[in-house]
């Protein structure tokens, strides 16, 4: 019997695997068996697995200085460092970092950003925060509260009333468009419901609107063409900041360095990295805000006495050496350019699946994408419930693949930014087996 009450798992149904080693982009298990890992872990192990940099990196740095925190003015040269190179690469203006060790903990700091922020420039009443439908901000009270998915908040008694979560429109056509509704159809109803919904509450009341530039755990939605551009003007009319959480699509994911870029999203207030911040060789993550809002809480902070908010771990000498070498490798070896020419090359491949009977949408940018299965091909009619998607996830696994069924139905395909050409074939070949098996099931 295990002592383990595991994470984001169906205690009942789900049988456990037990992962023992990696090397590049495949993991193994206790029997030796190997895997191609086509989700980077979580999202996250963009340099695959025992990258010799970043091992030799953490042991240096653990020799040199284990820990030391960044309270109360204490720091070191690496987290400052790594501090500069962030703020240089986002399209954050005059960026300030905060470090955390998960995105979860970072979305909550920048709710706390926010209120700080307002409090500071006297607009205490502005902190109302709007989240979409079928979004991934993470798990903790806060973050939670901001992700717009069921089993985030079924018998956790969530979303927290006092935060004060507005809710949106997801902007995915496929599922939500209405019969007959072309996309630009589709983007103009789903930005002028925002706009009313902004209308409704007050504009002064609301803080920001956050969104992934391209979601990840809700199932890989990339929203239409048009979509941020109106997003943005209506936020821009009435005084919202935008909050880009990247804790997926930062860092090449999607073909670019960010997913802002990717999606057209000029010049965030607000961003959040965690997972491919360090390849996931140590937990770290990063809210990053403008400059201006900073400089607005230095003087606050100076009333207050202390700005209290800081985790033990906030500023890990050992996860910022670690995030600053993945930051250099990504740079060194143009990671984000590979990313998107592979990108292209495995967007191409997954489309082949289109034509198969059991497949309804195709969805991703660059090294990011989902495939939808769907109970009727000519409707779209989605199955019910997770078995579908369940059993084509353990069906990757019995052909030595591992990926994670989302949004129900749907797989997501995330692998290492280190895969070759060959790799993705190896990825499609499998899948199209497990597809095929998943389709003799529902049959
Ligand atoms: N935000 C996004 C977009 C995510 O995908 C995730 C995790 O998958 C989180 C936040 C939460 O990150 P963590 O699991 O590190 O708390």
């Amino acid at each position: 019997m295990s002592s383990i009450i595991y994470p984001t798992t169906n205690f009942k149904a789900t049988r456990t695997l037990t992962i023992e080693r990696g090397e590049g982009a495949y993991v193994y298990d206790s029997e030796g068996n190997q895997y191609l890992e086509a989700l980077a872990g979580l999202w996250c192990t963009s340099l695959g697995y025992n990258n010799r940099e970043l091992v030799d990196t953490a042991s240096e740095q653990m020799s040199k200085l284990s820990f030391s925190h960044m309270f109360g003015g204490k720091t070191h040269q690496v987290g400052m460092d790594l501090g500069v190179k962030l703020s240089e690469m986002v399209p954050v203006e005059n960026a300030k970092v905060f470090f955390g060790s998960s995105g979860s903990d970072a979305n909550d700091t920048h709710i706390k950003l926010l209120r700080y922020y307002f409090n500071a420039i006297g607009k205490p009443e502005k902190y109302k925060i709007i989240a979409r439908e079928r979004s991934y901000h993470g798990v903790t009270v806060a973050a939670a509260s901001l992700t717009g998915l069921p089993p985030n908040h079924t018998h956790f008694d969530l979303p927290f009333g006092a935060l004060g979560v507005l809710r949106t429109d997801a902007p995915h056509y496929f599922r939500g468009a209405l019969a007959g509704e072309s996309e630009s159809q589709f983007v103009d109803r789903i930005t002028n419901n925002l706009e009313q919904l902004i209308l409704k509450e007050g504009p002064d009341t609301i803080a920001a609107f956050i969104a992934e530039p391209i979601t990840g755990a809700s199932g890989v939605i990339v929203p239409p063409e048009g979509y941020y551009e109106k997003v943005q003007a209506i936020l821009n009319k009435y005084g919202i900041l935008f909050w880009a959480d990247e804790v997926i699509t930062g860092f090449g994911r999607t073909g670019n360095d960010f997913g802002c870029t990717t999606m057209g999203i000029e010049k965030p207030a607000m961003m959040t990295f965690a997972k491919q911040l360090s390849s996931a060789y140590m937990p770290i993550s990063a809210s990053v805000i403008r400059g201006d809002m900073y400089d607005a809480m230095v003087d606050q902070s100076s009333s207050v006495g202390v700005f209290g908010h800081g985790y033990t771990y906030s500023g890990h000498p050992v996860a910022c050496a670690v995030a600053l070498k993945t930051l250099e490798i990504y740079e060194r070896d143009n990671m984000f350019a590979r990313a998107a020419v592979l990108g292209e090359y495995m967007q191409k491949r997954l489309g082949e699946f289109l034509e198969h009977p059991l497949v309804g949408e195709i969805r991703g940018k660059g090294m990011i994408a989902a495939v939808e299965m769907v109970a009727n091909k000519q409707t779209g009619e989605a199955f019910n419930g997770g078995a579908v998607g369940a059993f084509a996830q353990q069906a990757c696994q019995n052909h030595g693949m591992i990926t994670r069924a989302v949004a129900g139905s749907s797989l997501a395909f995330c692998p290492p930014l280190i895969v070759t050409e060959a790799q993705i074939d190896e990825m499609i070949e499998k899948f199209s087996k497990a597809l095929d098996d998943t389709y003799k099931f529902v049959k």
